[in-house]
């Protein structure tokens, strides 16, 4: 009998589903930005999910967090969500790559794309390595730019006018796309139609930094080398290259937690989910992740960590001398 729940649509529906969320906050966010520059007098509350698109800024506050035991002062959420990430990463490898970001859904709809055009092109282990190393450049660049901030600097950074508005800066950006940036995402798309996940495997630095929480992960993909038929159909399944058919237990940090591999296997029980050992359900990655975000949301929102302290007549004034009409002093 044919499976209704299946990893593909499960992670199909749960990316689409937290897009559609994502596409709200950004439609509330607009209606937020128009108020504070001073376009409309109706207000609407900033969105504090904005902010985890925020990762520079949620990195440096990371960075004070940890020397001076202090929070984000200006975008709490962002710092409460990075954390969140992280931790969600160690928990259930990268599950926020596979089953959450819609950066992600747009990678799988585009490999989709190329299967069924036949585009597709499988990489070797040694390229899909090789591959790999500028998003480690990146992340190490950020890192390093992070780490050399006293946390004086990081106060001064995290208080800084630019740093205030920069969720409504990204907000124009995407807007009011230049030709060049419209260029680069239509290559980043029609590579990604051939080589699956593209910009996931070569160039997100976020990605990177997920993929080593995951690293110490105790949960991960593993294989029962006995009742295996060697088929190989979970490695051409798997978005990233992964030789799962090769290993018993995938540790890669590109591992994306999508399970894509578990729902190609033909053999019941061949490849499963294990956490410390034990066997659970391949949803649980799905259900994990979602519960990690709701669980950190619902905490720092009860620690006073996830609503922007910042007063809204503060933040008016502040939008409308950076990004529009100076107001009348
Ligand atoms: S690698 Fe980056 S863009 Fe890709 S799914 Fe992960 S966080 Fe999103
Ligand atoms: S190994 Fe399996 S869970 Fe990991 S990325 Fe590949 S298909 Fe997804
Ligand atoms: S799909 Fe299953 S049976 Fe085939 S190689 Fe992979 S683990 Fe073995």
């Amino acid at each position: 009998m044919r499976k209704i729940l299946t990893p593909a649509r499960l992670r199909l529906a749960v990316q689409g589903a937290f897009t559609l969320f994502l596409a709200w906050t950004a439609f509330r966010f607009l209606a937020h930005v128009r108020w504070a520059m001073g376009q409309t007098e109706i207000w609407t509350a900033k969105p504090p999910a904005v902010e985890g698109f925020l990762p520079i800024s949620a990195l440096i506050a990371a960075r004070r967090f940890f020397s001076t035991g202090s929070f984000d002062p200006v975008h709490p959420a962002g710092l409460t969500i990075f954390l969140a990430l992280i931790a969600m990463s160690f928990l259930w490898r990268k599950g926020f790559c596979g089953q959450l970001c819609p950066v992600g859904l747009v990678s799988n709809l585009l490999e989709r794309l190329g299967r069924r055009l036949g585009l597709t092109r499988q990489t070797s282990q040694r390229a899909r390595r090789l591959m790999g190393v500028p998003k480690y450049l990146l992340l190490a660049g950020f890192g390093w730019v992070a780490l050399s901030m006293s946390p004086a600097e990081a106060e001064a950074f995290l208080r800084a006018p630019f740093n205030m508005v920069a969720d409504t800066r990204m907000l124009l950006f995407f807007e009011h796309p230049s030709v060049v940036t419209l260029a680069v995402l239509g290559v980043l798309a029609a590579l990604s139609v051939v080589i699956p996940a593209f910009w996931c495997r070569v160039l997100c630095p976020y990605g990177a930094l997920l993929g080593l929480a995951s690293w110490l992960s105790p949960s991960a993909i593993t294989r029962d080398a006995d009742s295996c038929i060697s088929c190989g159909r979970c490695a051409r399944a798997c978005p990233v290259g992964l030789p799962v058919d090769q290993t018993m237990r995938v540790t890669s940090p590109d591992c994306q937690g999508c399970a894509e591999c578990v729902g190609a296997c033909p053999v019941p029980g061949c490849l499963g989910l294990r956490v410390a050992g034990w066997r659970i359900p391949w949803w649980s990655i799905a259900a994990g992740c979602l519960g990690v975000l709701v669980l950190a949301s619902l905490t720092a929102d009860w620690l006073g960590y996830w609503q922007s302290p910042l007063p809204a007549r503060m933040v008016r004034r502040m939008h409308m001398l950076l990004l529009g009409q100076p107001p009348d002093f």
